[in-house]
């Protein structure tokens, strides 16, 4: 028969699945001999099988538990609802990750009209036996009943007040007996029948309100927010009680073993004296630091040490850890490896691995690869923060934290910053065209847009602060005036973004810059020494291309070539290329692009120092780079010299219904294969004179996009090479380079085996595999995808986290099919799922040879490709 509920004896730290994280802990530090108050936990299959059977505890269940409950009693050797010595319970929930949306705990179970004054009496304490029936009733009313606190909180203020005191320990137990009268009344109002008094019944009702607890919405977005899966459930512990509220020689506390703000060896916690459970954490009065526990319970202070440092031993991690001291008597009611600050974790993993207590392995795993973000951003002043005003919330679209005088274009951003200035440049929302201003700005703010606008994406990949749909704002960039409510500010007006938390500030908030500690380098350093996977980035200028190899980067893998034709010289002859009507004027205008590509190629090439770089071919819809408006048209037409008319006609020739699925990728080369030629040109010369001037030894690697049939990579490639070899004899050299496609077309997966003949490395372009996988638009599903997440269709938004089950098998299948014709073929991925920790542990099972990401998520990768290896390894 399936067993529903253990007793703390009958569990163990592995069992945390089925005792939830902080019931199998209760078990662990009983089996190694800690002093827990004893109890059993009921599992979170009982949880599952509560929702299973329509919301009820199922008899056999009900059953178990009352067999733990009696064993429970003959050890304290109290009864469960006996006046001359009543036993005393908590009721904690506990998931198998900590989800700070679930319920409350509730202590003093059990107390009921005459169990009180038994308390009273056994413990010659009347004042602590009617604090805690007040705490119960408060607790269980708010936790079970679902009565408002704040109706409690108002009863118990005013009393305080009547009685003209500040603090509840001051409060009489006749003036308890009284608030304990008004609470049940309270309780009688809104519920229409009596407190419950029955401890049974108490005990049922807890433990159901739990199981409810975790479909709350708190918990329920949480766990979204998380990726928690929903099926887990919770598990519900049920403690016999001690009391840290008997007195001056009781009390209770929170410590960490180690600071969880910087990693610091030594205990770092609060304690308070006369006070039960979560008054440490609600701040009813200001706890005292740790050490002067050493001052008021000595000896337990001693013991409470010796106990902390054996459960970091016996853990090997640092430990949060949640007791109590009743008369003088130390006990263990929690702990769990501690949350911390990244900066402590790098900390606290290194000097770890030097204490001999973890491997190096273990160490890497100790770091989350999102919080890398933290330490690579500048910070705001703690202390200049608290006092900043805050002037509207958006989203927090890129972190960071960022203080200047506000511009309203890009060009203003620019040559403000020119002149020296710190710029934060506010747009409605931005477009390619902003590129220059967001380059140089020190943060983006916009009004309109989400978490992956345009502004979002750009930011996050140049790591620059962002925060994007700030509808409180409204921006008017031709008056270059922005509100707020009543205020309005206009340019030069200081500004201060924290992306992290995606709040705007009035004002100027100095920051800090990031402290890259030598700690930090060291445990990248041992992240190298264990990953397999290499690291690449995207990268489309030497800038990217720099600061990727500061963070490690070991080769671009995706060198997008279209970003470089926006640029202000060069726009207008992309223009003229893509409105010409015959070959011979394209090639014209793609003459002139022809030198400025080439030095960009150069540029990159020397940036990455001989490191290998894939140059992708021309891909957007050409449409992208045309005026829309008429008057853009007019201007337009002018700069290029071209007759309105004809401009305005080619411009809705030139217009798509679906330009994602239209004229793009290696279509473009197809049909015009002069700009394949061009580029091929751009890059090999590139490789060439570098050869010439400073003896590098380049080899490109040309990628041709958006392939979906062998024949059309091997009608492009034939134009490349045939380009290269006439370069070759004119210039009377050679270089090496390699040619390959981008795979993002589920027809490619299918026929991979087709295509690795004519390509030498694969590069799995998973924003347009899983766009078309799907067939959702990533640009324009954003609001669905966030629907299908609320509504627990998609658990993860499969633009973000490659989606193994579907993408994720077109993906292996095209690894399995590559190899078998060609077994050495490169491969890697590209898309922006190339910095997502999860989907690099993917790649790297799928045998992939790099990932690559964006500059500023480099070092993310970079751990959790060795993660990826460490959580292998442990299997
Ligand atoms: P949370 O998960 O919110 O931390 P807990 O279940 O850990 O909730 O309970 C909060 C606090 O309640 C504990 O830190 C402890 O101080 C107190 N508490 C819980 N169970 C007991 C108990 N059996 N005896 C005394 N105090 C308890
Ligand atoms: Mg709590
Ligand atoms: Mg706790």
């Amino acid at each position: 028969m399936e067993k529903f509920v253990y007793s703390f004896d009958e569990g163990s730290k592995e069992m945390k699945n089925l005792l939830g994280g902080k019931g199998a802990n209760l078990a662990e530090m009983t089996k190694i001999g800690l002093p827990v108050p004893f109890g059993f936990t009921v599992t979170t299959e009982a949880c599952n099988r509560y929702y299973e059977e329509g919301k009820q505890i199922g008899a056999d269940i009900i059953e178990d538990i009352y067999i733990k409950l009696a064993d429970l009693e003959k050890r304290t050797g109290k009864t469960f609802g006996s006046a001359a010595n009543p036993l005393l319970v908590s009721v904690r929930s506990g998931a198998v990750f900590s989800m700070p949306g679930m319920m409350d705990t509730i202590l003093n179970l059990g107390l009921n009209d005459e169990t009180v004054i038994g308390l009273a009496e056994l413990t010659q304490n009347p004042r602590f036996a009617y604090d805690s029936y007040r705490r119960f009733i408060q607790m269980f009313g708010d936790v079970v009943l679902e009565v408002h606190k704040a109706k409690f909180d108002a009863i118990f203020e005013a009393k305080k007040h009547e009685k003209g005191v500040h603090f509840d320990v001051e409060l009489k137990t006749e003036d308890l007996q009284e608030i304990i009268v008004e609470y049940k009344k309270l309780v009688l109002q809104e519920m229409g029948h009596e407190f419950p008094q029955e401890p049974k019944d108490q005990l049922m009702e807890a433990i159901k309100a739990v199981f409810r607890s975790w479909n709350n919405d708190r918990a329920i977005l949480y766990r979204q927010l998380n990726g928690i899966p929903s099926n887990l459930g919770t598990a519900v512990n049920v403690q016999s009680m001690v009391f840290g509220n008997m007195g001056d020689t009781s009390g209770t506390g929170v410590a960490f073993t180690r600071s969880p703000v910087n990693g610091e060896k030594k205990i770092f916690g609060e304690f308070l004296v006369n006070a039960q459970g979560e008054d440490v954490v609600a701040g009813i009065r200001t706890p005292q630091p740790i050490d002067e526990m050493a001052v008021a319970f000595p000896e337990v202070y001693v013991e409470f040490k010796r106990i902390s440092e054996l459960l970091e031993k016996h853990y090997t991690d640092m430990q949060d850890m949640e007791f109590t001291v009743e008369r003088n008597q130390l006990f263990m009611l929690q702990t769990r490896n501690g949350k911390r600050t990244a900066a402590a974790a790098v900390k606290v993993a290194v000097d770890m691995e030097k204490e001999g207590l973890i491997d190096k392995m273990t160490a890497v795993t100790r770091l989350e690869p999102a919080q890398i973000d933290q330490l690579l951003h500048p910070k705001f002043d703690e202390n200049e923060l608290a006092k900043a005003v805050v002037l509207a919330k958006g989203l927090p679209a890129s972190p960071g934290a960022a203080s200047g005088k506000i511009f309203f274009t890009a060009a203003d951003a620019v040559s403000a910053v020119a002149n020296g200035e710190k710029a934060i440049l506010v747009r409605k929302e931005t477009s390619p065209e902003d590129l220059a201003g967001m380059v140089v700005a020190e943060g983006i703010l916009t009004a309109r847009g989400g978490m992956t606008s345009h502004a979002a994406v750009v930011a996050r990949g140049m790591g620059k602060c962002c925060v994007s749909g700030c509808s409180e704002i409204s921006v008017d960039e031709d008056t270059k005036i922005m509100a707020v409510g009543d205020k309005t500010f206009t340019e030069g007006d200081f500004l201060s973004l924290h992306g992290t938390m995606g709040v705007v500030y009035q004002g100027l908030v100095n920051t800090v810059a990031p402290a890259l500690s030598g700690d930090f380098e060291t445990i990248m350093e041992w992240a190298d020494e264990i990953r397999t996977l290499k690291i690449r980035t995207n990268a489309d200028n030497p800038r990217d291309a720099q600061q990727a190899v500061e963070f490690g980067a070991e080769g671009i893998g995706l060198c997008r070539t279209e970003h470089m034709f926006f640029e202000d010289e060069r726009i207008p002859n992309v223009r003229r290329m893509i409105v010409a009507d015959t070959e011979e004027e394209r090639r014209e205008a793609l003459a002139v692009l022809l030198p400025y590509q080439k030095e960009d190629f150069k540029g990159i090439f020397e940036a990455m120092g001989q490191r290998p770089v894939t140059i992708r071919l021309l891909d957007p819809p050409l449409h992208e780079f045309l005026p829309h408006t008429e008057e853009e048209i007019k201007e337009l037409a002018e700069t290029i010299n071209v007759p309105y008319e004809k401009l305005s006609r080619r411009v809705s020739e030139l217009h798509e219904f679906n330009p994602m699925l239209g004229h793009r990728g290696c279509r473009l080369a197809i049909t015009y294969p002069e700009i394949a030629e061009m580029q091929a040109e751009a890059i090999i010369m590139a490789a060439i004179e570098l050869k010439k001037e400073k003896n590098m030894d380049v080899v490109p690697e040309i990628m041709i996009p958006l392939v979906g049939l062998a024949n059309e990579l091997s009608y492009v490639k034939k134009v490349v090479i045939q380009t290269i070899e006439k370069i070759f004899k004119r210039e009377d050299t050679t270089v090496k380079y390699m040619v390959g496609t981008m795979i993002e077309i589920p027809r490619a997966c299918v026929t991979a085996d087709a295509i690795a003949k004519e390509a030498e490395f694969f590069s799995f372009g998973t924003n347009d595999l899983t766009q078309m996988t799907f067939g959702f638009s990533r640009d324009d599903t954003g609001n669905i995808i966030k629907e299908y997440r609320d509504k627990l269709i998609f658990e993860e938004d499969p633009f973000q986290t490659l989606d193994q089950v579907g993408v994720g098998q077109l993906i292996k299948m095209a690894v399995e099919k590559g190899k078998s014709v060609r077994p050495n073929i490169k491969l890697g991925i590209c898309g922006e799922h190339g910095g997502d920790p999860k989907t690099i542990e993917f790649c790297h099972h799928a045998g992939l040879n790099y990932v690559s990401c964006s500059p500023f998520r480099v070092p993310i990768a970079r751990l959790a490709a060795a993660q990826a290896v460490a959580k292998a390894s442990k299997k």
